[in-house]
């Protein structure tokens, strides 16, 4: 049994305890072993359903699922799976085409150059990285950084939709033309799909431009807040 699966399997176990949240916190472990906690648990574990389980061990089941992945011919070159980062409950996710050298390195989205400026736009919203969540249309880097290829991204599909019905936000901002047009199944260039929401199996979609392309092109910026105050509007209108 992988290490992720075992995960998977202790943390169903605490949910069956009644636990509804992990952390590394040391208060979250005094606040966790009160007694009002243990005789008030949140999750009856009633049911396996998926939609059952709260969100942290859904996603925690579908990084089990993909395991050491070796789908596609990048899991040839990578150093880490780049899965996904943030809130498993966010109503807003970010979605980005696949990860970098930085990424691949650290096995986490959106933490080289694009990467700050992304975290630059999310605290301009008025969230941290830890209120959304961050996952990309490829999971292992492609060599060069070039495009992933559409079988690479038909493997690695079913997870990506795994992780947005897991997560179910109310908005996904797709970054670049990449994302969107993958996300929209489309072939529109993104200068026409950005600036107004797109629904994909009733979640509205924002194509904008990706943040590597705002490095090379900064007074794109601008059109990126304009998507992103709609966004914000939007997460606001339907709270
Ligand atoms: N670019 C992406 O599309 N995703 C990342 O995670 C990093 C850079």
């Amino acid at each position: 049994m992988s290490t992720a699966r075992d995960l998977a399997a202790h943390l169903r176990y605490l949910r069956d305890l009644g636990v509804d949240g992990v952390s590394a916190d040391r208060a979250w472990r005094v606040r966790a072993t009160a007694p009002e906690a243990a005789e008030a648990p949140k999750v009856a574990g009633e049911a396996d359903a998926p939609e059952a389980l709260p969100g942290f061990i859904r996603l925690t089941e579908i990084r089990a699922e993909l395991g050491e992945c070796q789908r596609c011919k990048l899991h040839t070159g990578r150093t880490n799976i780049v899965f996904g980062v943030g809130n498993p409950d966010a109503r807003l996710m970010f979605v980005g085409e696949g990860p970098g050298a930085d990424e691949d390195e650290k096995g986490e989205p959106f933490v080289g150059r694009a990467g700050q400026l992304l975290t630059q736009i999310i605290k301009a919203m008025g969230l941290e990285r830890d209120d959304v969540y961050i996952a990309n249309v490829v999971k292992c880097r492609p060599p060069g950084n070039r495009n992933p290829e559409p079988d690479e991204i038909d493997a690695c599909s079913p997870f990506l939709q795994a992780q947005i019905t897991s997560i179910r936000p109310t908005v996904i901002v797709a970054l670049g033309k990449f994302a969107a047009q993958t996300l929209l199944k489309t072939e529109t260039p993104i200068s026409r799909l950005r600036g107004q929401f797109h629904l994909r199996d009733g979640i509205a979609v924002m194509p904008t431009f990706h943040p590597s392309y705002l490095l090379r092109n900064p007074a794109a910026k601008r059109e990126v807040w304009e998507d992103m105050k709609m966004v914000m509007k939007k997460l606001t209108i339907d709270d």
